[in-house]
């Protein structure tokens, strides 16, 4: 999402290995789960940058395809323990949710990990719209169902959040300090704020 600043909690390698491999990468599903099982144990400290580094090598340059391997539920387990020592969490600084699933195993991540608070910017709202139907939002996840073009206010869907992009046009919803910030979140936390029903993003 363009005009969004990078989360302020240090999104380090270990986190991206797992979660930022939509920016044009998808890891071999069965690699990844014989990865997992056989490093699990060890996904701590230094060690994780080892399994990170063996993941990078497992890619391969395939966008279009889902992301299978966010569906198995050996991630969760794996993404518990990575977050164990974050406190914010923000999902996804490109790409989106890849099927209803995946949504599911998010939120269970949100709901082992209730020290940290989570924030999931995603245009699939049919996802989303199931979900609700289905299950109930964590409490430390915010769900923002995002809009698809500058100046066109996103139509909300109850029981979420909510994110807008303005350009020519005022911003609906909170305006996102970042571009009088460097572009850093500093101390806000509006995303994460399921009491700040909208945040508006300015599209540079
Ligand atoms: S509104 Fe606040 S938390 Fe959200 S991206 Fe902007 S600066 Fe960061």
């Amino acid at each position: 999402m363009k005009g969004v600043a990078r989360p302020p909690n240090n999104a380090k390698a270990k986190e991206w290995a797992f979660v930022n491999k939509a920016k044009g990468y998808v890891l071999e599903g069965k690699n990844l789960r014989q990865l997992i099982r056989d490093n699990l144990h060890m996904f701590d400290g230094e060690k994780i940058k080892t399994i990170a580094s063996g993941l990078q090598k497992l890619t391969t340059p395939a966008q279009q395809r889902r992301l299978d391997a966010i569906d198995d539920p050996l991630w969760i387990d794996a993404m518990v323990k990575l977050l164990a020592r974050e406190n914010w969490f923000r999902w996804f600084d490109s790409g989106d949710l890849q099927s209803l699933q995946m949504l599911h195993n998010i939120a269970e991540v949100a709901r082992r990990t209730p020290h940290c608070r989570h924030w999931l910017a995603t245009r699939e709202r049919l996802f989303v719209s199931k979900f609700l139907k289905l299950s109930v939002v964590p409490d430390n996840l915010c769900i923002r169902v995002s809009a698809t073009f500058p100046d066109v206010p996103v139509k909300p869907i109850t029981g979420v959040n909510a994110g807008n992009v303005h350009y020519k046009q005022p911003p609906v919803g909170q305006p996102c300090p970042a571009p009088q910030q460097n572009g850093k979140c500093e101390t806000c936390r509006a995303c994460w704020d399921k009491g700040v029903l909208t945040v508006s993003y300015k599209e540079h």
